[in-house]
């Protein structure tokens, strides 16, 4: 194949657009929800849909490996011997879609509207792993072949932590192996502004128990003899930040890795709107930690923040009570090159150390994971941004992500796998939460960027000697 053969790709891509979306909505319709028990069995009829629509595009070795949890669908394409090979992540798990009464068409029930698709999923993540189905499909109707090799590995799990996810990619090293990993479960930075990310934040989860007493006490009988576990917990967590903005827990940044000037120099530049940012959010005003722009606070610092609290009496009228218990939940977004094992010690011994005698404090670890961060110039990053070029006709910035994946990170560890995020969702497209949609141009576009990444990852090469053809 020659550098420039796409063409005929690309036409079929186009000619194709309608029946993507078509396709895309039965893959819409499994209410494949982690998270609820009741759905198990949609998780597995997802699984085998997809496996169906792997045959059918022509992958070979289509699995449904079973984990204690849900399968991973695992499939491969590898008969390309000196290109490189991709292994692509992604997850097949949605979403709750509660509350219901929001949704403005249901949520398993995908319908266009302006040019977006609803439905559960959309974005996050099934539109993002069917936009590369489409382009392998296209290849194999135009060529017979991809310009480079290719293991899809879709779990089950991401929306309830992935917690087997570790395990797998552990246990099945040798089947993984590979030369990059391309992940597809992000937004660009703004509609009309491709990106590709290239560094995510950490995090560290825990949750803060005081108790003060066996039992709820009469306010008036037992007030000013005893803490109030409520009043206590208030002035705990006011302890966790000062004025302007910097958490006060010791060393908790000692290991973050100071932002280099090139770096802000190149975030001044991206398009930002700050009075607009703040309207969208409905903020009275912004806040946050004195001496970084809103993009370094979010992508490069790393934040304490409150996720919730409860304590005492909360329903219709009044009720004197000293409640017996409060609790908080707390996380921790981190940078490079923090551990979320060191930050949450530091995080306990503080905890520790600024509550009172006078209730009984417990902490517990909920879950962590580490920050990641790409070289600049990763030869992978690039030419995942020239395809971006390619697909939206226009050259993608380069951008940091608040949030977390924490597979970045297990693929880095287990298997020395660099990362791409090649994400096509929208910053508005309601992952999480009601009237989730995926914008059908970005969608089409994408399934162009995604048939010239495979080219481009092809030109950079063989990172390591991966083997070829693992039998899964
Ligand atoms: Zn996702």
């Amino acid at each position: 194949m020659t550098s420039t053969g796409l063409n005929d790709v690309v036409d079929f891509i186009n000619l194709s657009r309608d029946r993507h979306v078509e396709e895309l909505k039965a893959f819409l319709a499994i209410p494949s929800i982690s998270a609820l028990a009741e759905h198990a069995a949609d998780l597995r009829r997802c699984a085998d849909w997809i496996a169906g629509e792997m045959r059918r595009i022509g992958l070979h070795n289509v699995t449904l490996i079973e984990t204690p949890g849900n399968p991973v669908v695992y499939a491969d394409w590898l008969d390309a011997p000196d290109a490189p090979t991709i292994l692509f992540y992604g997850h097949y798990d949605v979403q709750p879609v509660d509350p219901l009464d929001q949704w403005t068409s249901p949520p398993f029930e995908a319908t266009v509207r302006d040019g977006e698709i609803y439905a559960r999923g959309a974005a996050d993540d099934k539109g993002q792993i069917f936009m590369h189905f489409k382009a392998i499909e296209a290849y194999m109707q135009k060529q017979g072949r991809l310009p480079v090799n290719i293991k899809f590995m879709l779990e089950g799990e991401e929306e309830i932590g992935s917690s087997h996810l570790d395990e797998f990619v552990r246990s099945h090293r040798r089947e993984l192996a590979a030369d990059v990993v391309v992940i597809s479960d992000s937004p660009m930075l703004e509609r009309g502004i491709p990106s590709i990310c290239y560094g995510l934040r950490g995090m560290v989860y825990c949750q803060i128990d005081l108790r003060g007493s066996k039992t709820d006490l009469h306010s008036g009988s037992f007030g000013g003899a005893v803490a109030n576990p409520a009043f206590v917990l208030a002035q705990v967590l006011a302890q966790m930040k000062d004025r302007s903005g910097r958490v006060k827990i010791p060393g908790f940044y000692d290991a973050v890795r100071p932002l280099t000037d090139e770096e802000r120099a190149e975030w001044k530049k991206l398009p930002f709107n700050e009075t607009r940012y703040r309207k969208e959010i409905g903020a009275p005003r912004l806040a946050g930690e004195k001496g970084y722009t809103v993009f370094e606070r979010v992508w490069g610092r790393p934040t304490f923040e409150v996720n919730g609290l409860l304590a005492g009496f909360t329903g219709e009228g009044a009720k004197t009570v000293i409640p017996a218990v409060a609790m908080a939940k707390v996380s921790m977004r981190l940078v490079p090159d923090q551990q979320p094992d060191v930050v949450a010690t530091l995080f306990e011994n503080y905890v520790r150390k600024v509550t009172p005698r006078t209730v009984e404090l417990k902490v517990t670890r909920m879950h962590g994971g580490k920050p990641w961060m790409a070289a600049f110039d990763n030869a992978f990053v690039r030419a995942a941004g020239r395809a971006i070029e390619q697909g939206f006709g226009k050259a993608p910035v380069f951008n940091r992500e608040g949030g977390s994946i924490p597979v970045v990170s297990t693929f880095q560890e287990e298997l020395g796998l660099p990362s791409v995020l090649f994400g096509i969702g929208l910053p508005d497209e309601n992952s999480h939460a009601p009237n989730e949609k995926l914008d059908l141009e970005n969608f089409h576009n994408g399934v162009i960027a995604s048939a010239y990444l495979y080219r481009e990852i092809a030109g950079v090469g063989r990172r390591s000697d991966a083997p070829g053809a693992p039998s899964p």
